[in-house]
């Protein structure tokens, strides 16, 4: 059975950047889906905005094609096409020049939420903040939805955060990390904190170490340029493996709700250890000959950007004293695969003879692909021959499990703008949250900067940097397998 969803309230939602790469792949064709699935009022608008000189017609065949490419939903007929197409506006403006604001400000209502999604290069944050605020184009109802990356240190990200809070309230500023919209993240936190079964076992006392791996197949290929300034840790870690990190570790906040949710990740960032250059590898990957190096793609024959990184990260406090976090992100590896496995102890003690290849019990949170939730059990092998035991998965592949409401389940673009309209800043990052995790990350980046260190080279397709094994081998433990 599909979940009843509610509409949300009417709303103007602009889009800057309305004619850019994410806007057509990610919000316009997710707001299309939320329409489909009877989320948008009849009185919602969504206004694109940009420099390209398009009239609202041709901006209305810009996204019918978008939707032709991105949307396969069989519950969004032709007509629903159409009806979707009539709620789009469009209007031409430079984020510098004043005309364009004054033009946009007639497309706004005075009585329903307006939002303003800053779908731009983060170069121009500030500037529009400073325009809607100039042009009075916002009021205490208004949000503002921030993309990554938000800064590229602490500094940038605190001078950020000063630019936007200077027009708008933290309670109005919606920063995007998209890892908190997936469907798997949430129900981290309901297994958690929904079940009575795992939290009395969700600490050092129990979990030998947990592993958090975000592997992507693909190499940074057309967008080499971007991506040579950020490397791994600033693109992935500092946001997506700390979120990963903060919902798995923190404590249960006393309700599920925006600042209590959020006041226990800061927690957790403030807790994290400072990480030695033991305990960290950095890879780039280096498919010499076959035209399939990093460097072939960075515009830069000299990079030292990483586009691997492993990492051993400590919690100081009293939960996982102890207890290590391996982090690992990168690209062109050998598979598209992101989890969360928390690996349990041992029994104390084995009352039956002989030895199996034991790996333990895991709970596996799968983010993709096949979103799901597995943990590895030890029963008895099957058959005659005595007790032998054996590792299976009880195994819960959403898809399976909830069949055409899975189908149907929103992609976290989609999610987190309604949670926008609705005003609810649960799933988004706070100010001092983005800033602890650029206080922590800001130290290790300068201290591979001064070692002058090339990262490694590892193969394309292959599951990162030797070195990176050394990381989990030392401990006595394994990365569990890259695979799809
Ligand atoms: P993009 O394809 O380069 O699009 C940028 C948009 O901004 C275009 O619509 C462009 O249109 C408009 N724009 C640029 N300068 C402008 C100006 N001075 N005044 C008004 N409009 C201007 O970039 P994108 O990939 O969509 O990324 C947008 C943001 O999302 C970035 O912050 C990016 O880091 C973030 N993000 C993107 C993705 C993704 O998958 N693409 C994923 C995560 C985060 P005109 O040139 O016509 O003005």
């Amino acid at each position: 059975m599909v979940a009843q969803t509610i509409p949300v309230d009417p709303f103007d939602l602009v889009i800057l950047g309305g004619t850019g790469d994410l806007a057509r792949r990610k919000i316009l064709p997710g707001l299309f889906r939320r329409m489909c699935a009877g989320q948008l009022p009849p009185e919602a608008r969504i206004i694109g905005a940009s420099r390209s000189g398009l009239s609202t017609d041709e901006f209305r065949e810009f996204v019918r094609k978008a939707i032709g490419e991105f949307v396969k939903d069989s519950r969004c007929e032709s007509e629903g096409v159409e009806r979707f197409l009539s709620l789009l506006e469009y209007e031409q403006l430079d984020i510098f020049a004043d005309d364009g604001w004054k033009r946009l400000k007639k497309h706004l209502r005075k009585d329903v939420i307006s939002a303003f999604y800053f779908s731009v290069g983060p170069g121009l944050f500030g500037e529009i903040a400073r325009k809607l605020t100039k042009h009075k184009l916002t009021n205490d109802n208004s949000r503002i939805v921030v993309e990554k990356p938000f800064g590229r240190d602490l500094s940038s990200a605190e001078a950020l955060n000063k630019e936007l809070t200077s027009c708008f309230e933290e309670h109005q500023i919606y920063r995007i990390d998209h890892y908190l919209g997936k469907e798997t993240v949430q129900n981290l936190m309901a297994i958690r904190f929904g079940n009575a079964l795992f939290e009395p076992l969700w600490n050092a006392q129990h979990v030998d170490h947990v592993q958090i791996t975000v592997a992507e197949d693909l190499g940074v290929d057309g967008r080499g340029a971007y991506y040579n300034k950020s490397g791994a840790m600033r693109d992935m870690v500092q946001n997506h493996l700390m979120q990963l990190l903060c919902l798995t570790a923190m404590e249960p906040p006393a309700k599920y709700g925006a600042d209590a949710v959020r006041d226990e990740k800061l927690k957790i960032i403030r807790a994290l250890e400072p990480v030695p250059p033991s305990d960290y590898v950095r890879g780039q990957y280096s498919g010499e000959g076959a035209g399939d190096s990093y460097l072939d793609h960075a515009q830069d024959p000299d990079s030292r950007t990483e586009s691997y990184i492993a990492m051993r990260v400590n919690i100081a406090n009293w939960r996982w004293a102890g207890t290590p976090f391996y982090l690992r992100t990168g690209k062109r590896l050998r598979a598209r695969m992101s989890e969360i496995a928390v690996v349990f102890k041992d029994p104390p003690h084995s009352i039956f003879e002989g030895d199996f290849n034991r790996k333990g019990n895991a709970l596996i949170i799968r983010l993709q692909p096949d979103e799901g939730i597995t943990l590895r059990v030890t029963i008895k092998d099957p058959g005659p021959g005595g007790m032998r035991l054996t590792e299976v998965p009880l195994d819960m592949t959403f898809s399976e499990a909830l069949g055409d409401q899975f189908a149907f389940l929103p992609d976290a673009y989609e999610r987190l703008i309604m949670d926008v309209i609705r005003g609810n800043q649960t799933l988004f990052m706070r100010g001092d949250e983005v800033e602890a995790a650029w206080r922590w990350v800001d130290p290790i980046i300068k201290g591979w900067q001064e070692s002058g260190k090339q990262p490694l080279p590892y193969d394309p397709s292959s599951s990162g940097p030797d070195d990176a094994l050394m990381l989990l081998h030392r401990d006595g433990r394994r990365w569990r397998e890259i695979k799809s």
